[in-house]
C-alpha cells in the first residue's frame, strides 16, 4: 500500500513567491507543504527599499517573518530541495534530498532563477561539446564515459547519483558540500569520486571536452562536465514534468493564472522571468497559491464529493 502523505499543494521554493503562495493556499484551507531553504532565496542577503509599505528592511527579516506567517496558517515546511518529481496519474510524486516521499494534488514551482555559470576558460567554448547544465537532459549522451559534475548543492549531488547509473566514473567537484546528511551519506557510499574543497580552474578540449583542471593543478580526464551550481533547477524540473519554457529556455511559461501547460502545475516568481523583483514574485505567488488550492479542492470534490461543513 502507498504510505506517502498526500498534500493538496506542494510548493517548491521558500522565497517570497513560495511563501506568499503558501499563505494564500493555506488560508484557503488547503494542506500545504513548502520545500526549500530561506537562506537560498535571492532575497536573503538583500536590503530592500522598494517594497510597498516598507521604507527599509532586510530580506532576511522579511523572509523569516513571512515563513512564520505561513506556518501560522498551517503550512508545513521541510528545509530540503525536491530532487525528483514524477507525474503519477493525476498526482505528482516528489522525492526530497533526504529521500522523503510525498504526493501532491497540485504544485507551485517557485524555485527562483539560478545564475549558474562557472565563469572559467573553456566553459562557453565547449558548451554542447561536453559542457552541460542539465544532467536529466544530457546525461544519456555520456553512457560509459568518465564525467565530472561541479557544484555543492542538491542539483550536483542528485546529478552525481543519476550519472552513476549511466557513466563510467563520476567525479563530484564541490568547494563545499551543502546537502542534507542523508544525501551526503548516500553520496559517500555511491562510488562517486568526491573532490570536496576543490575549485575548478578550466575546462580543457578543442572540439570536445577532454579534461577538467582544478586549481591545485589536478586534471581530471573526463569527456563531460556538468555544471550544476545551486539547487535542482528549472531545466530539470521542466523536463521531468513536460513544462513549456519561454523562448530563452530559462523561464517557465505561464498564463495569467500562473498556470503552466501541465494541469495542476503553477509557477511564480523569478522562475517565470523578468522583472526579477520581489513585488512581482509576491504577486505571482498569491495568484499561483490561490489557483493551486482551488485546483486541488476541485479534484477532491470530483473524487470524493463536497466536504461536509
Ligand atoms: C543581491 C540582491 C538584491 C536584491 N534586492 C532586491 C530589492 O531590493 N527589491 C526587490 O524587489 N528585489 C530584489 N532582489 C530580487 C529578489 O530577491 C528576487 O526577485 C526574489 O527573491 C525572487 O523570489 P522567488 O521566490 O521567485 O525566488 P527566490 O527568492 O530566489 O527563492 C527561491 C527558493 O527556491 C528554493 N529552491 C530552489 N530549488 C529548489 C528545489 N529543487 N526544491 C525546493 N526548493 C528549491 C530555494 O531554496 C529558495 O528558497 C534582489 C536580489 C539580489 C540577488
Amino acid at each position: 500500500m502507498d504510505q506517502k502523505p498526500i498534500y493538496d499543494v506542494v510548493i517548491l521554493g521558500c522565497g517570497p513567491a513560495g511563501i506568499q503562495a503558501a499563505i494564500h493556499a493555506s488560508r484557503k484551507k488547503a494542506s500545504v507543504l513548502m520545500l526549500g531553504r530561506l537562506n537560498k532565496s535571492s532575497l536573503f542577503w538583500a536590503h530592500v527599499e522598494n517594497f510597498m509599505g516598507m521604507f527599509k528592511t532586510s530580506g532576511e527579516e522579511m523572509l523569516t517573518t513571512g515563513l512564520a506567517q505561513a506556518k501560522s496558517f498551517g503550512t508545513e515546511v521541510l528545509e530540503e530541495d525536491a530532487l525528483h518529481i514524477t507525474p503519477a496519474g493525476r498526482l505528482f510524486d516528489i522525492e526530497t534530498e533526504s529521500g522523503n516521499l510525498v504526493s501532491a494534488r497540485s504544485l507551485v514551482i517557485a524555485t527562483g532563477s539560478t545564475r549558474n555559470k562557472l565563469g572559467v576558460p573553456g566553459e562557453k567554448e565547449l558548451l554542447g561539446k561536453g559542457v552541460s547544465y542539465c544532467v536529466d537532459c544530457d546525461g544519456g549522451f555520456f553512457r560509459g564515459e568518465d564525467v565530472a559534475i561541479v557544484g555543492g548543492q542538491s542539483a550536483a549531488a542528485g546529478g552525481a547519483l543519476t550519472l552513476l547509473a549511466l557513466a563510467g566514473s563520476v567525479h563530484l567537484v564541490a568547494e563545499a558540500l551543502e546537502v542534507s546528511p542523508a544525501l551526503k551519506a548516500k553520496l559517500v557510499q555511491s562510488g562517486a569520486i568526491l573532490h570536496e574543497g576543490a575549485k575548478v580552474k578550466a575546462i580543457h578540449g578543442e572540439r570536445q571536452v577532454t579534461g577538467l583542471e582544478l586549481t591545485d593543478g589536478t586534471i581530471l580526464p573526463v569527456a563531460g562536465v556538468f555544471i550544476e551550481l545551486g539547487a535542482k533547477g528549472v531545466l530539470e524540473l521542466a523536463a521531468a514534468l513536460g513544462l513549456n519554457l519561454d523562448e530563452s529556455m530559462r523561464y517557465i511559461d505561464t498564463d495569467k493564472r500562473q498556470a503552466t501547460n501541465v494541469p495542476g502545475v503553477y509557477a511564480a516568481g523569478d522562475i517565470c522571468g523578468a522583472p526579477l523583483q520581489m513585488a512581482k514574485a509576491v504577486g505571482e505567488g498569491c495568484v499561483a497559491g490561490t489557483n493551486a488550492a482551488t485546483y486541488a479542492k476541485n479534484m477532491k470534490v470530483a473524487q470524493e464529493g463536497p466536504a461536509e461543513d
